[in-house]
Parts: structure tokens; C-alpha cells; sequence
């Protein structure tokens, strides 16, 4: 399976204010120029402010997420007013999350303003009924209920993309869940040419693993080769389990960013599929890189432009397939902004 890259932007899910829109309970925005200035490069926007569509107006009173005690289940906060605890927006949240569902079938990520008690993805300020703030456990409920019905979106803060390292891992992450539906999960309509042709769908699956296979290692080995095992028995479990469960590996796989021991490591097997082919100058200079990688020395993108040379030399399939040895998010352009 060659993983060819999208043609056109990949639809993202956003919450509303990071968009500059004037949506906040103070009547102001959070403006995310990474999102609205670089990623938007391939992106294409679904933007949603869920305070704002389950009529709470602009300005509003400010809402927060209330706990019986600390440390309590993240499933058991209620959105309240801040002044008035007996306006409840718990219910209402979630059922718009709920709402919004078959159009958010399309999105293949999700971007969620920090800190909100609807959007915030992880350690959003819980209080207490007296209004003492008692820890940082809670998730915004908006935010929650998209984590329940899509457990393998990827998901990341505002805030935290403005770092290089993060964006990236996000990046790796959509472009692999987006990659997803399009080479596994497509429906008939969508397969080019005569669907007689196109391999089943089990095939697909671990079509998909063997491409993704070095990037995954890049990530976390252990984890790579237990997936593996998994689809080795493939045949063991119903076939939609089996989707959801290497599915799922593959995100989680990914969410992991890639360590340079690891990325060395899947650099080094790359290698070695090509070595063959190479003579005894070209082997050296190609280690020696690797080597340079390694210790920090040289960039990634070094080394993936050394392998891409070689790469046509290979009569193997394998080797051609590796989403390792594509275009990865900073040759893309989309890792550094300043
Ligand atoms: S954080 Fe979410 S709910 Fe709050 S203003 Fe932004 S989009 Fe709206």
C-alpha cells in the first residue's frame, strides 16, 4: 500500500475563539495565528463555540466546572455559573457534543482552547461548591464527550501547539488518522477504479501497518511489535474489532513522540533494506549520517533525503511503502513560525 498524500486541506474541528472570533463570555477572542497562519497550509476548519450555540450569548456570565471533593472521576463535574451555582450547563453541553456528532463524522482532529470548562483537554481548574478551586483534574465537558465518541481523534490544545515538537506529533497524528479512511475505511464510492480490484478490507488493514510500520517503531517499539502480534492473528477476532483495535494501537503508538534512539533505530532498518543495493562508499556515508543523526549532529531531514536517493534502487515494495521515508511535518513547513 502506497499512502499517497491528500489532494486537498484535511477538515479539523476547532474551537471557535482560537479562530479570532469574538465568541468568549467577555465578548473577546484567543486568536491562534499558528492555527489560523500555518496550520491552515492543510488544514480546513470546523470552527464550533458550544457555549455560544447552546444560547448562552456574548458577553456571558462566566461558567466553571464544580466537584463534590477533590480528586473526584473526571465524569463527575456539573458546569456551573461562577456567581450562581443553580445555573447548570452540564446537561446542554453535552447533548449539543452529542448534536453535533454526524458533522464532525468528516473532521480527522480536533484543536481545543486551554483552560475552558467546555473545550480544555486536560488540567482545567475544579472548584468546590464554597468556590475554593481544589485541583486541576478536570477536563471541559464539550471536550469529554468528543474524547467518548471519537476515542481515536486526534486531539491537541491552542496552547500547547505553539510548541515546535507538539505540533509535529499532532501533525503525525492526523495525517496517519486522516490516511486511516482514506486507505482503510473507504466506502465503495470512494475506491478509485473497479472495487472488484481493491484488496479486502482485512487486507487493508494490514496493508496500512506495514506501511505505517517503521514510523510506528520510530515511536515505540515495544508497543509496534505487540501490534503486530495482534494483527498476526488477525483472522482470531471479528473483523470490526480488529479495525478498532489496530486503529487504536496505531493513534496511541503515535502519541508517543518519536525519540531519537527510536527514530535512529527505524533509520537503521531503513537502511538496511537498502544496503544491498549500495556500494561500499554509499553504505559508509549512509551510516555514518545515520551515526551523525544520532548523536544529534545532523537533522532528520539529512538522513530521509539520503534514504529518498537510494530509495529507487529497491525493486521491494516494503521499502516503498514506509510513511517513515515520506514527506514528514517539517519538511512540510509547518513545524517552525515565528
Ligand atoms: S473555549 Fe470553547 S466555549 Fe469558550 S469561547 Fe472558546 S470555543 Fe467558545
Amino acid at each position: 500500500m502506497n499512502i499517497k498524500p491528500r489532494q486537498s486541506k484535511i477538515p479539523i474541528g476547532i474551537s471557535q475563539c482560537a479562530m479570532g472570533d469574538p465568541v468568549r463570555y467577555n465578548g473577546g477572542h484567543k486568536h491562534s495565528k499558528v492555527c489560523t497562519e500555518l496550520l491552515s497550509q492543510c488544514f480546513e476548519y470546523v470552527p464550533l463555540c458550544p457555549e455560544v450555540a447552546i444560547g448562552m450569548g456574548v458577553p456571558r456570565k462566566p461558567i466553571h466546572l464544580l466537584v463534590e471533593k477533590a480528586s473526584a472521576p473526571v465524569d463527575a463535574v456539573r458546569v456551573v455559573g461562577v456567581e450562581d451555582s443553580s445555573v447548570d450547563v452540564t446537561a446542554p453541553l453535552r447533548d449539543y457534543a452529542d448534536s453535533v456528532v454526524p458533522e464532525l463524522e468528516k473532521v480527522r482532529g480536533y484543536i481545543l482552547m486551554q483552560n475552558s470548562p467546555s473545550c480544555g483537554l486536560r488540567g482545567v481548574r475544579r472548584y468546590l461548591d464554597n468556590g475554593h478551586g481544589i485541583d486541576s483534574e478536570g477536563v471541559g465537558v464539550f471536550a469529554r464527550r468528543l474524547q467518548q465518541r471519537f476515542p481515536h481523534l486526534p486531539m491537541e490544545e491552542v496552547g500547547r501547539l505553539n510548541n515546535s515538537e507538539l505540533r509535529e506529533n499532532f501533525l503525525t497524528r492526523v495525517f496517519a488518522y486522516d490516511a486511516w479512511f482514506r486507505c482503510v475505511e473507504m466506502t465503495d464510492t470512494e475506491t478509485e477504479g473497479d472495487p472488484e480490484r481493491v484488496p479486502s478490507r482485512l487486507a487493508r488493514i494490514i496493508d496500512f501497518y506495514t506501511a505505517y510500520k517503521y514510523l510506528l517503531l520510530a515511536h515505540n517499539q515495544e508497543a509496534t511489535r505487540a501490534l503486530g502480534r495482534l494483527l498476526a492473528d488477525a483472522r482470531s477476532m471479528p473483523e470490526d474489532e480488529l479495525a478498532f483495535k489496530v486503529r487504536g494501537g496505531i493513534m496511541n503508538i503515535l502519541s508517543r513522540p518519536a525519540s531519537r534512539k527510536d527514530r535512529t533505530n527505524a533509520l537503521m532498518h531503513s537502511a538496511g533494506h537498502l544496503s544491498e543495493f549500495l556500494d561500499r562508499a554509499e553504505k559508509a556515508e549512509l551510516t555514518e549520517l545515520i551515526e551523525e543523526y544520532r548523536l544529534g549532529h545532523k537533522p532528520l531531514s539529512a538522513v530521509l533525503t539520503l534514504l529518498r536517493h537510494y530509495l529507487p534502487r529497491s525493486p521491494h515494495g516494503f521499502i516503498h511503502s514506509q510513511v517513515l521515508l515520506a514527506a514528514e511535518p517539517a519538511e512540510l513547513g509547518l513545524c517552525d513560525f515565528h
